[in-house]
């Protein structure tokens, strides 16, 4: 659908319309095998998808939608590379131990780690219970660290296959540009993000010297079920462009350009790297009229 301009907001882009660009995913990762956690839903799916068009062979973990997972896998398959679907939830070492394991089964390998598995569970401070705590820093924070940890092992035991890649293996993380927004009635989600930061950057400090390549992606406002809430509604849509410079959501696609981006020897000086794509939402908004 072509972008439409508001009546009611001059240059602002109409609910629901995004026009966000449509390019074609280029060829950068023929041969290799990604594992996408999360990836039967929103952003993982659309970067499982991405790194399949890449020629990337790809598992799609999911947790509780395989009918989803499926029908990525075949999306997958129809332009020629491999892909399975894993259920595994990420915040159980046993289960993620195992989803490995399958990984390693069908494909042999393991080159790209997307740590993309995220939920919110969202409560005023004082109403947040600890179960809502915990449960998000499970999914959001120890799933990363249970799946980096795997990955790692299985980089440093592989080595650099110079035919696939210059480095031994790359990790990225989805977090948030709520690793450095903070937000209100989300402490439990913006805690994880930030925390996921860390583990990115001293994750990448302690892999590079064996060229293990570790970035995060963080995504502002991305239309998927995540946000529905933010995004299906005129009023709700309006609302969320006064956070927006671009003055329009995100695509799922756009982060999955990224994500191919990021995965491939193309960024392979770039590293420990937060890479923003969020329309400007990190640009203090605020004062775009000069505060
Ligand atoms: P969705 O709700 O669309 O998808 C979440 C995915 O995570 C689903 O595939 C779900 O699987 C999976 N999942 C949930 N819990 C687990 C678990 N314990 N183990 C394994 N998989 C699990 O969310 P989005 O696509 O919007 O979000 C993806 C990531 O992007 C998250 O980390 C989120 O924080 C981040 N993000 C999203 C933004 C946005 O605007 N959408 C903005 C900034 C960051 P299933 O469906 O099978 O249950």
């Amino acid at each position: 659908m072509p972008p439409v301009n508001s009546s009611n907001s001059p240059g602002t882009l109409a609910w629901p319309a995004s026009p966000a660009p449509s390019c074609p995913v280029l060829r950068l990762l023929a041969g290799q095998t990604a594992l996408v956690t999360g990836a039967s839903s929103g952003i993982g799916r659309a970067i499982a998808i991405a790194l399949g068009h890449a020629g990337a062979n790809v598992v799609i973990n999911y947790l509780g939608s395989p009918k989803k997972a499926e029908e990525v896998a075949k999306e997958i398959q129809r332009c020629g590379s491999r892909a399975i679907s894993v259920a595994a939830d990420v915040s159980k070492p046993d289960q993620v131990q195992s989803m490995f394991q399958q990984t390693v089964a069908e494909f042999g390998r393991l080159d790209i780690l997307v740590n993309n598995a995220g939920i919110q569970l969202d409560a005023a401070f004082e109403d947040l219970t600890l179960d809502q705590w915990q449960r998000v820093i499970d999914v959001n924070l120890t799933g990363p660290f249970l799946c980096c940890q795997e990955a790692v092992r299985l980089f440093n035991k592989q080595g650099i296959n110079p035919a696939l890649s210059c480095a031994a293996g790359k990790i990225l993380c989805i977090s948030s540009v709520h690793e450095v927004i903070p937000w209100a009635g989300h402490v439990n989600y913006a805690a994880s993000k930030g925390g996921l930061m860390l583990l990115m950057k001293s994750l990448a400090q302690e892999m590079a010297p064996r060229r293990i390549r570790v970035n995060s992606i963080a995504p502002g406002a991305i239309r998927t079920p995540i946000n529905t809430a933010a995004w299906e509604t005129r009023e709700a849509y309006d609302d969320l462009l006064k956070l927006i410079p671009q003055k329009r959501i995100g695509e799922p696609e756009e982060i999955g350009r990224a994500a191919v981006w990021l995965a491939s020897d193309q960024s392979d000086y770039v590293h420990g790297i937060t890479l923003f794509v969020d329309g400007g939402m990190t640009l203090y908004p605020g004062f775009e009229t000069g505060g």
